[in-house]
């Protein structure tokens, strides 16, 4: 069985949105919502894939990046940035932060089930 995807995202709409895509679509989620939950959780519930909101209280998401990819035991989970910031030179700015892959704002369903599905097929599934 596969473990589940973490969504840290601090709006509860948005969580909302793309818990219920992702469930609807079959996967298991799990929910945090600031970075400093989200880092703590993703060593708790071995996400398989984690979606990570940038602007958020108490840690934001690319520190909370930082930090699970500074981690052994996190290093390995691909992180998605989710972001409401369309400047040109924010995918540099998240993936030198070290997220994996970046989708912005507002969240088109279709485009965020692809992404986690080519996520997703290039890893085998976790067992537990
Ligand atoms: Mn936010």
């Amino acid at each position: 069985m596969m473990g589940p995807i973490l969504i840290i995202e601090d709006e509860p709409r948005n969580m909302k949105l793309v818990r219920d895509a992702l469930v609807l679509t079959g996967y298991k989620t799990e929910e945090a919502y600031n970075g400093e939950e989200g880092v703590k959780l993703a060593k708790a519930c071995n996400p398989v894939l984690i979606l990570m909101d940038l602007q958020m209280p108490v840690m934001d998401g690319l520190e909370a990046t930082q930090k699970l990819k500074a981690d052994p035991a996190t290093l390995n989970i691909p992180i998605i940035a989710l972001t409401a910031l369309a400047m040109k030179g924010d995918e540099e700015r998240v993936r030198a932060a070290g997220c994996d892959g970046y989708l912005s704002k507002p969240i088109r369903l279709s485009e965020l089930k692809e992404l986690v599905r080519q996520f997703l097929d290039g890893q085998p599934a976790i067992s537990n």
